[in-house]
């Protein structure tokens, strides 16, 4: 597994492609389907706004690099969360809107990670799984903090589409993570805001698609 994290390094690093795997993510079918998820209560609420959307200034999220490691045809699931998963659970919640700040229905968000071990399941689909952004344009995602592996800081990767639209593919990042400033791709702009301490956090990013 030493030489698949490898891979993705020097993927980010240098835009080496090692094997075959083609974002298919907009063969997905968008029909505006809503998820229906609920949004946690008090937890999700205290926290602040992410920045990324400006007051309508047009600006989307960034995009980043999908790197080696996204399989597509992922199941259909909020929550990454499987009998025996390791790791400390964590719920990243938050919205899917166009640069008007409008919210945007029927998004898909298809979220790949390490593993708490920082190990990508390249066979199956652990740690792998797309949504609907629901009527509101909400999304939640449960899952545990990934884990790290040489070269990168803790992150968490995206494809984020609305129906019909283009592929946004990005990253998340983790506050006050010490990888944050030794990782070449990290991007402040594509941190979760999260609460300083908790035992269960619940962090919060908004996705903003361009158009
Ligand atoms: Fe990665």
């Amino acid at each position: 597994m030493r030489k698949a994290m490898l891979l993705e390094v020097l993927y980010h690093r240098h835009g080496w492609w090692p094997r075959r795997r083609v974002l298919q993510a907009g063969g997905l079918a968008l029909v505006g389907m809503a998820a229906g998820i609920p949004l946690p209560g008090a937890a999700q609420e205290a926290l602040p706004p992410t920045p990324q959307c400006d007051g309508g200034k047009g600006h989307a999220t960034p995009r980043q690099t999908a790197g080696p490691f996204y399989t597509p045809n992922t199941p259909q699931r909020a929550s990454l969360l499987e009998a025996g998963t390791k790791g400390a659970p964590i719920m990243v919640t938050g919205m899917v809107l166009n640069t008007r700040c409008e919210p945007l229905a029927g998004a898909l968000l298809d979220f790949w990670q390490a593993n708490a071990d920082g190990v990508y399941d390249n066979e199956g689909y652990t740690m792998r799984g797309h949504q609907f952004t629901d009527a509101k344009g909400q999304y939640r995602l449960e899952t545990v903090r990934p884990g790290l592996y040489p070269g990168r800081t803790r992150h968490i990767h995206v494809n984020v589409q609305a129906p019909h639209g283009q592929v946004l593919t990005t990253q998340l990042y983790f506050p006050k993570e010490a990888g944050n400033t030794q990782d070449s791709i990290f991007d402040e702009r594509l941190v979760v805001a999260m609460p300083p301490s908790a035992a269960n956090p619940v962090a919060r990013f908004d996705f903003v698609l361009p158009g």
